[in-house]
């Protein structure tokens, strides 16, 4: 079985074969269709976070240890079972989008139905091998959801680029929907998350960037207004929103964000760009307003997600198709902004490539 390898930090993914894989137990066995790219992949190839200040984050201290298969935006047949799988034989060959948040099932978050959160994560192209291979293997068929019609390319994103944005827009405040949302950053998880909002019934939606075409998608994508921060005026965005999502997460949009919250609204940072700030804490509970963190989001958020799609209510997000040769080339590309909407690799052998 062939795979894309990253066997030390910092270093490019390099093919490898190695033997063919057989679920044993609850297990089951996926032929992946497609996975798709994501900034997490380029930060663990570098191997950290920035933390700002000289500072950094290593992935080694989030339990990950090359070699390592990356790749956790998941779509694949079905191809066989563990003796214990828990799904039907007749389920063989069906397309599914794996949840990769698979945690360890017992500690205080798994209990409480937010494996994403998980104290001892086992995370699909984190601490388990990832997609950019012909086949993996995943421990439990709760973990599949049926994709039926949607293009498998597509679906694939759904399982981090838009399970993050559903997980994001499911942090604001019930009453959200009808008050100015702003969305920092309109690249893939901007989009992605401009089509869920929109989709849940968001009335007024605003993308910043600072690049004109992705302002220019935002706008074909059904964005109420968009924002260059580099050139608007304080009274274009300056208190002028109930929530902020921010999908980019570095100092200045940060500043950013918070500037453009109204009082008792709430900014929530997704985005792991990295950098430092420092804040003074009287404005926090005099303004009020919220900081919340977002990370991706649960099984069941995912299979909300699902059938929003299914349902046909989700435009669908732009997707490039590539090669799987050539993960490098598509991760250095994330690394570069250089991607209009979302990079999917592709397996040459599945109709995937052609949709
Ligand atoms: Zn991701
Ligand atoms: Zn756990």
């Amino acid at each position: 079985m062939d795979n894309y390898t990253l066997t030390e930090f910092g270093e490019p993914l390099v093919m490898r074969c190695e033997p063919e894989l057989a679920p044993r137990g609850t297990e089951v066995l996926i032929e992946v269709s497609c996975c798709g790219v994501c900034q997490t992949d380029v930060s663990i190839r570098k191997g950290y976070y920035d933390l700002g200040g000289g500072k950094k984050y290593a992935m080694r201290d989030r339990g990950m240890t090359p070699p390592m298969i990356l790749g956790h935006e998941i779509s694949g047949r079905l191809v066989a079972l563990g003796p214990d799988a828990a799904i039907s034989e007749d389920q063989i060959g069906r397309t599914f989008v794996i949840y990769p948040w698979i945690g360890c099932g017992e500690c205080v978050m798994c209990q409480g139905a937010e494996e994403n959160l998980c104290l001892a994560p086992r995370f699909l192209g984190l601490q388990r091998p990832g997609g950019h291979a012909e086949r993996i293997l995943i421990p439990h068929a709760r973990y599949l959801v049926d994709i039926g019609h949607l293009d498998p390319a597509l679906a694939a994103t759904y399982a981090c680029s838009g399970l993050t944005s559903l997980g994001a827009l499911n942090k604001l405040a019930p009453q959200a929907k009808t008050l100015p949302l702003l969305l920092i950053g309109g690249g893939g998880l901007g989009q992605s998350a401009l089509n869920i909002a929109r989709a849940l019934g968001y009335t007024h939606v605003t993308v910043a960037d600072v690049d004109r075409t992705k302002r220019e998608i935002a706008v074909a994508s059904g964005a109420t207004h968009t924002l260059d921060p580099l050139s608007c005026r304080d009274e274009d965005f300056v208190g002028q929103f109930a929530s902020v999502i921010d999908f980019v997460g570095n100092p200045a949009t940060y500043e950013f964000g918070l500037k453009a919250l109204r009082r008792g609204g709430r900014y929530v940072i997704v985005g792991l760009a990295g950098g430092e700030v420092s804040q003074a804490l009287p404005p926090v509970s005099l303004r009020p307003i919220s900081i919340i963190g977002s990370l991706t989001g649960s099984l069941e958020e995912l299979r909300t997600l699902i059938e929003l799609a299914r349902n046909g209510k989700l435009k669908p997000t732009m997707i490039e198709r590539l090669p799987r040769e050539d993960a490098n080339h598509a991760l250095d590309r994330v690394r570069d902004g250089d991607v209009a909407g979302r990079l999917v690799l592709v397996s040459k052998s599945r109709d995937a490539y052609d949709r």
